[in-house]
């Protein structure tokens, strides 16, 4: 007889640890699955630590929704168990008339999403808030900040331990078989390959939930769950660059990205990033050919930025449904009952704003658990 859990989630990033501690609050028996030997190496330690205001995206999609409640609900965290932020606001910029246009449309959409405290500045009055920025217009979001996501990585665990999750590391989740109403897990550790059946199954396997959603028998092309890589690379600025800006600073968005910003972390180094281009494999390298372009495009606002003054830092990897000039995709946080999947619920494409979205996200799983 294989041991039976209630609950297996697949995926100790912010998102499973997220869950984990939502769903634990309801008693059920929790175990997360983790293939690396401890939570958060992967996306979740790999980002800008941005709380997004919830601008960008279309009203109405899970993205905007669960960016403005996240966002509300992380700063309300933070305060209360003393996680580091800093409500820095931040300023999206604009070069040109285009720009200046897609500013406005930028406020529009924001106040459709309930990003209410968005403000248009002309030249004089970004001058006034950032002296050391050169752009023809901005568009002014105060509630943005940034925040210690390793200390919330932290948190999140401890809690969700409290709760009496159980988190297995070094353990890949290889196969799920549905067996009636219930499914076999299939796991792989050092010491070889074991299984046991779960009542639910979460998937918050960040990169790899496309291939965890196939393994337990979804059609993911049909349905539509391929993932795509988009890697992010982040440069680092000399530390002379410290305290020269107050805000994060953004160029209006790209197609995939919301472009290569500012940003003063909480640690006071200084950083641009991140870029965006498809790749095939994941490889957190960054590539120092890519230097000249972050300087082009760093030096139309930050007039001040001399190219010998950036340094490769980091990189981080988006799990985009949105393939190469393709349209929007917004999140997939599904039950597959009507899939014929009940009890299997897949989180794919859990990239920006994931991480402010996180405590939604979490919330909307325990709300769609069988
Ligand atoms: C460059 C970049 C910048 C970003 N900036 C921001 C930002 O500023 N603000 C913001 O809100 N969001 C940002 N994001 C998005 C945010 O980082 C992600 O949405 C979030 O971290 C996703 O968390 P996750 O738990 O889904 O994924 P992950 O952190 O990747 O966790 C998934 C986990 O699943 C595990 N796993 C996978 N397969 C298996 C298996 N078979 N068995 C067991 N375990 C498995 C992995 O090892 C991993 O630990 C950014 C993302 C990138 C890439």
């Amino acid at each position: 007889m294989l041991a039976e859990i209630d609950v297996a989630i697949i995926g100790a990033g912010v998102i499973g640890l997220a869950t984990a501690r939502e769903i634990a609050q309801e008693k059920k028996e929790v175990f997360v699955f983790e293939k690396n030997r401890t939570f958060g190496l992967e996306t979740s330690s790999r980002n800008s630590e941005v709380i997004h205001a919830g601008i960008y995206y279309p009203e109405d999609s899970l993205k905007a929704k669960l960016c403005v409640e996240g966002k509300s609900l992380l700063y309300k965290l933070c305060d209360k168990h003393n996680i580091a932020y800093k409500m820095s606001g931040k300023i999206i910029v604009a070069a040109s008339k285009n720009e200046t246009t897609q500013l406005e449309k930028l406020y529009e959409q924001g106040r459709k999403n309930g990003v209410d405290d968005l403000v248009l500045l002309s030249r004089t009055e970004l001058k006034k808030l950032e002296p050391n920025i050169e752009a023809r217009a901005g568009l002014l979001s105060p509630s943005s900040g940034i925040l210690d996501s390793h200390t919330l990585l932290k948190f999140l665990y401890s809690q969700a331990r409290e709760k009496e999750a159980e988190f297995v590391f070094g353990t890949e989740v290889i196969g799920i078989e549905r067996a009636g109403a219930k499914y076999k897990v299939q796991i792989k550790d050092r010491d070889g390959i074991s299984a046991f059946v779960a009542h639910v199954v979460v998937n918050c396997a960040g990169l790899n939930s496309d291939r965890i959603a196939q393994l337990a028998g979804i059609d993911i092309a049909k349905a539509g769950y391929k993932l795509h890589y988009c890697k992010g690379e982040y440069f680092s600025l000399d530390s002379k660059y410290r305290n020269l800006v107050s805000r994060l600073i953004y160029p209006t968005p790209e197609q995939v990205g919301h472009g290569i910003h500012w940003r003063q972390a909480l640690d006071g180094r200084v950083l641009l990033g991140p870029n965006a281009h498809y790749v095939e494999a994941i490889d957190y390298a960054v590539d120092e050919m890519h230097k000249q372009a972050f300087y082009n495009s760093a030096k139309r606002f930050l007039p001040f930025v001399e190219l010998e003054d950036l340094a490769p830092e980091s990189a981080g990897i988006r799990p985009k449904l949105q393939g190469p000039g393709e349209a929007f995709r917004d999140f997939v946080i599904v039950h597959e009952e009507k899939a014929g999947f009940p009890g299997l619920i897949n989180l794919i494409g859990i990239e920006s704003p994931g991480l402010t979205a996180s405590l939604a996200i979490a919330q909307y799983v325990g709300r769609i658990m069988p």
